[in-house]
């Protein structure tokens, strides 16, 4: 396409040819008056052409510096170029008034990346998994965490009706485009549950909302897995409670029964009921004792915790400990003059004492028991090992989980319930500590506490 400044000026050009044609095609009288037509009006055209270009110069100029920007051949938008000397003062004016129109633009763009990429940062710091939608059910932008549940990659999903990816998560993408097209199609939000997998469920919350002016939908994605294990988990404590404590009752029962139904019995059958009895009731004690502690450490509060000096606190244990035991060889191994931590004393001496006596429950006579405290990089650790039966290999892993018993007669035998070491556990936990084991079945098994000295 031709500028408006060559139009001009070819025009006038064919203008003067025409008339140069005029020229020679009539007769010569009139050639003098002619001749002076002719350069007149090649003078006019030159003029006229000179004036135009002085006109629409400043707006090549300015179409010049805009044009690529506008065809998209560079990134950054244009500056126009002045030249003081050269360019009319309107010119400049209004030269200098679109580059400053053109920072302010610049400014607000940054300002709108800085505050995009300042909103994707956090979604993309979500828990959750976030995917927004628009009218036509497209995702136009997933984090990454919506991506993992999903099992895709960002550039897989954008772009896309969540019902058309490929994904190892079967079912899941289709409930969710589903949920989106009942929340663009009704403006309001629906929530439902989904179960992904079957040998390790993931429990999954799906909330579909419309977004504010008919804008399309957001689509969050909750992993509620760890509120079901904990749910689960209080069902399974409450289960195993209720038949720990109904055995124990049942036993009662039985015996009280006999002695109502047969009253001429032998004392010595007598004496052998009521111990059993005495003995079982004992039990039941103990077991409603543990239940009774496991709430009150799991509600530990900290203003229960005090500077506590771990030296004392074992001797006292020990002494405690073969006042109960005296036929048990204990040591202690201790170089420390003493050893501060942060903790509620009465439960660390229950801990102690609860690790002691399964040493002795799980060793034969008589039980070779050692006690050491050591520190290691600003943490107490406190050992209790055994030469007893040991644990197996594959029981290690469960022996600090509510109610487990490696061997469930010889602990009822002894009065356990299984109860013991996830009071240790918990108490330890609860003075930001850590508990681990090792065990030689056969050889013996050592416990060791850590905890941060103060
Ligand atoms: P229990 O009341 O059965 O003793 P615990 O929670 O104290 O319950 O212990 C869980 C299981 O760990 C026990 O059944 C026992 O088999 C094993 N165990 C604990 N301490 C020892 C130990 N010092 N030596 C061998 N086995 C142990």
């Amino acid at each position: 396409m031709l500028s408006f400044r060559k139009k001009v000026f070819f025009s006038d050009l064919a203008l003067f040819l025409l008339f140069i044609f005029v020229l020679f095609s009539v007769v010569d009288f009139k050639a003098g008056f002619l001749s002076f037509g002719a350069f007149v009006l090649l003078l006019y055209s030159i003029m006229t052409w000179a004036i135009i270009y002085r006109l629409s110069s400043p707006t090549q100029k300015i179409l010049d510096a805009i044009l690529p920007y506008q065809e998209g051949r560079v990134e950054f938008l244009p500056r126009i170029p002045i030249n003081k000397a050269e360019d009319s003062d309107e010119f400049s004016r209004l030269a200098s008034t679109l580059n400053s129109l053109t920072e302010r633009i610049e400014i607000q763009i940054a300002h709108l990346t800085y505050q995009r990429k300042e909103t994707e940062g956090i979604l993309q710091s979500l828990g959750e998994g976030v995917i927004a939608l628009d009218t036509a059910a497209k995702v136009t932008f997933a984090n990454q965490v919506a991506c993992r549940m999903l099992g895709v990659c960002h550039d897989e999903i954008v772009g896309q009706p969540l019902n058309q990816i490929k994904t190892q998560a079967d079912g899941l993408p289709q409930k969710c485009h589903e949920l989106v097209l009942q929340a663009l199609q009704t403006s309001e939000s629906i929530t439902e549950t989904w179960t992904l997998g079957e040998r390790n469920p993931v429990f999954l919350h799906l909330i579909s909302m419309p977004r504010a002016e008919h804008n399309g939908a957001i689509l969050v994605i909750q992993d509620k897995t760890s509120d079901y294990k904990i749910v689960e988990m209080g069902k399974d404590f409450i289960a195993n409670a209720s038949h720990e404590l109904r055995t124990p009752i049942t036993i009662i029962r039985g015996f009280a029964e006999t002695l109502q139904d047969i009253p001429n019995l032998s004392p010595k059958m007598l004496k052998e009921i009521t111990e059993k009895i005495v003995r079982t009731c004992g039990r039941l004690n103990h077991l409603v004792k543990s239940l009774l502690v496991l709430a009150d450490v799991e509600n530990l509060s900290a203003d229960r915790l005090k500077q506590t000096d771990l030296v004392p606190l074992l001797e006292n244990c020990a002494h405690m400990f073969l006042t109960a035991h005296s036929n048990v060889q204990l040591s202690i191994q201790n170089k420390l003059e003493r050893s501060l931590v942060t903790a509620d004393s009465d439960l660390l001496d229950l801990a102690i004492m609860n690790l002691l006596e399964n040493s002795v429950k799980y060793s034969n006579t008589p039980a070779q028991i050692e006690i050491s405290l050591e520190e290691i990089e600003g943490k107490a650790q406190l050992s209790v090992s055994d030469k007893g039966i040991g644990i197996p290999e594959a029981d290690l892993p469960h022996i600090f989980n509510r109610f487990y018993t490696v061997d469930k007669a010889r602990s009822r035998k002894s009065g356990g319930a299984g109860l013991g070491l996830s009071i240790v556990k918990t108490i330890v936990e609860k003075h930001q500590g850590s508990i681990k084991v090792s065990s030689k079945v056969g050889q013996g098994t050592t416990f060791t506490c850590s905890l941060p000295t103060c």
